[in-house]
């Protein structure tokens, strides 16, 4: 069976997207930092599912671990048929008051390792004339939001390079596809500081396991973006056809209220 390499697999939308891509038969290659908690996964998919599980510790910040992922990516043994560039971080609160280098870091994560991951598995697959690489971006790319403004914009890029990829890797036999949830119960919001019982209702979110359904039902269809969600459909519908102070304006309202 075809081997999966998902990344941020320790958590969240990561260990859904590891858990029933395992029960699709999968094999998987798990990537985070937390080395332990992908190890637990790796035995409990393992057990489960009967697929093989490699764990591949790495912090996609760094350039050394971004270059052992890229690496494995690239490898012939064991290719990868499927990249899932997950791992993403969220910094919430005025960008002037923000500390500057965990501002870059999102970026480093959010974007230069998606942009770096994508290459590696993009050249793999198209020597072999087959693969897909589903880049997990957010509704929050529909729209500048204020309050969390790299965040937004990280997904903005990911949503205009995945199109754009769509587009020059299909010839290839590549798929290329976004995945664009809304509220979503994982750790991201947690991790921000952020308290996600308060603020936003509960009608508004999703669980982990919806969104990765989801997602891997638009895969099936060869769709090149999923929007999870009856109300994340209206959110990027309604962002496209918004003027920008309008949407810029409800976004900043939103987040605040998270
Ligand atoms: P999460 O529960 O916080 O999980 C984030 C994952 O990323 C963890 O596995 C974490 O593992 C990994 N990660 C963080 N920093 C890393 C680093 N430097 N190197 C390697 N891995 C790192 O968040 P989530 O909600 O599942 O987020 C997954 C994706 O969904 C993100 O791209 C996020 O932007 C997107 N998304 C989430 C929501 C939402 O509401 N939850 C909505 C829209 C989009 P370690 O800590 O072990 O490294």
């Amino acid at each position: 069976m075809s081997t999966a390499l998902v990344t941020g697999a320790s958590a969240g939308l990561g260990e859904e997207f590891a858990r029933q891509l395992a029960a699709r038969g999968h094999d998987l290659v798990l990537v985070a930092r937390d080395e332990a908690r992908l190890v637990a996964l790796s035995a409990a998919l393992t057990a489960e599912h009967g697929v093989r599980a490699e764990v591949l510790a790495a912090d996609l910040c760094a350039d050394d671990g971004r270059a052992r992922v890229e690496a494995r990516l690239a490898s012939t043994d064991a290719p990868i048929e499927l990249l899932v560039n997950n791992a993403g971080v969220m910094e919430v609160g005025a960008f002037a008051a923000a500390d500057v280098n965990k501002q870059v870091r999102e970026v480093e994560l959010n974007v230069v390792a998606l942009v770096r991951l994508t290459h590696a598995a993009l050249n793999a697959m198209s020597a072999r004339r087959t693969g897909t690489i589903m880049n997990i971006s957010s509704v929050a790319g529909f729209q500048p939001s204020p309050s969390a403004a790299t965040y937004a914009a990280t997904k903005a890029f990911v949503n205009s390079f995945t199109h754009a990829l769509y587009e020059e890797a299909r010839g290839e036999g590549v798929h290329v596809m976004a995945v664009c949830p809304g509220y979503t119960h994982t750790e991201l919001h947690e991790r921000a500081g952020l308290d996600p019982s308060s603020g936003v209702p509960e009608l508004f979110w999703q669980s982990a396991d919806e969104v990765v359904s989801e997602a891997l039902r638009a895969l099936d269809r060869r769709r090149s973006v999923s929007v999870p969600g009856a109300i994340n459909k209206v959110i990027a519908a309604g962002s496209s056809v918004t003027p920008a102070i309008v949407s810029r304006r409800i976004a900043g309202i939103v987040v605040k209220r998270t």
